[in-house]
């Protein structure tokens, strides 16, 4: 079975019931034998896709803090050509983006033809932490999934393939990773202590995820407790999406000898 059969959410999911630090379809010594064939296919499908100049593929990564969106990015798009990706981060939105509707700011950020987008959090945090933390009316936030859904058809229709990830921790794999930022002098930078207001409200967002997961299908659920079975899951993810897609090297008809022979006259 492929991963992202594995990992498919459809319909309502209940993320209380998904094992955090279950490894679906592989163990710790396969996933670290396949991981350097997965980067090398990976980047093979990248330049592929880059050299077809056509579609584009959207990676949009959510979890709590802490969940391992840097992480995901350092491993796994770092083990493609850095020209063919192109990553944006989402922070709480400027007065700027405040103004405009909440897409405006994502449609700057999608990725041109032959690129992997990658979304650290994305237009989803404005039905999680939004919701969460009632920072528009409910009749706002609750319009917005099927304009996500409109959104995402859309972009579907002019070739970028969405690839919708959940990296789902449990909440004491989060505790530990929080002690672990204090811990370690090189890791206290990225300690926030708004990570800790989230923290309160875990079920809140518990809910607002399986919401957004459940009105706005296409998500894969990926137990991110392991960092290595995330990356080796989201790495997988990629792959079958391309291995679907099939980019293809463009095959210019050229006239090969003539062309040839123009170079040496130019030598
Ligand atoms: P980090 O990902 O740790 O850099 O933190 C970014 C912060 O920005 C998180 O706490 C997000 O919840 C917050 N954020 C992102 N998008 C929005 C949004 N649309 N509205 C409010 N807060 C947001
Ligand atoms: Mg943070």
């Amino acid at each position: 079975m492929s991963v992202r059969d594995l990992l498919r959410a459809s319909g309502r999911v209940d993320l209380a019931r998904i094992d955090t630090g279950s490894t679906p379809g592989t163990d710790k010594a396969a996933a670290k034998k396949q991981l350097p064939k997965d980067a090398g296919a990976l980047e093979a499908w990248q330049e592929r896709l880059t050299a077809e100049n056509a579609r584009s593929i959207l990676l949009v990564l959510q979890g709590m803090d802490t969940s391992g969106k840097d992480g995901t990015i350092t491993h796994v798009v770092g083990a493609i050509n850095p020209q063919g990706a192109q990553i944006a981060d989402f922070k709480q939105p400027t007065r700027e983006e405040l103004s405009h509707d909440f897409l405006w700011r994502i449609t700057k950020q999608l990725p041109a033809a032959g690129k992997i987008g990658v979304f650290n959090r994305s237009h989803y945090e404005d039905v999680l932490v939004v919701r969460v933390h009632n920072l528009v009316d409910e009749s706002v936030w609750s319009a917005r999934y099927a304009e996500i859904n409109e959104f995402e058809a859309d972009l579907a229709h002019h070739g970028t393939t969405i690839v919708k990830v959940f990296l789902h921790i449990s909440k004491k794999e989060q505790a530990e990773r929080l002690i672990a930022r204090l811990d370690d002098p090189t890791k206290r930078w990225k300690f926030d202590e708004q990570d800790l207001v989230e923290r309160g409200s875990w079920n809140d967002y518990r809910e607002a995820y399986e919401d957004a997961i459940e009105k706005c299908p296409g998500w894969f659920v990926v137990p991110a407790d392991h960092k290595w079975y995330r990356n080796w899951a989201v790495a997988r993810i990629l792959i079958e999406t391309l291995e679907e897609m099939r980019p293809e090297f463009p095959q210019p008809d050229l006239d090969i000898k003539g062309l040839k022979k123009r170079i040496a006259e130019t030598a």
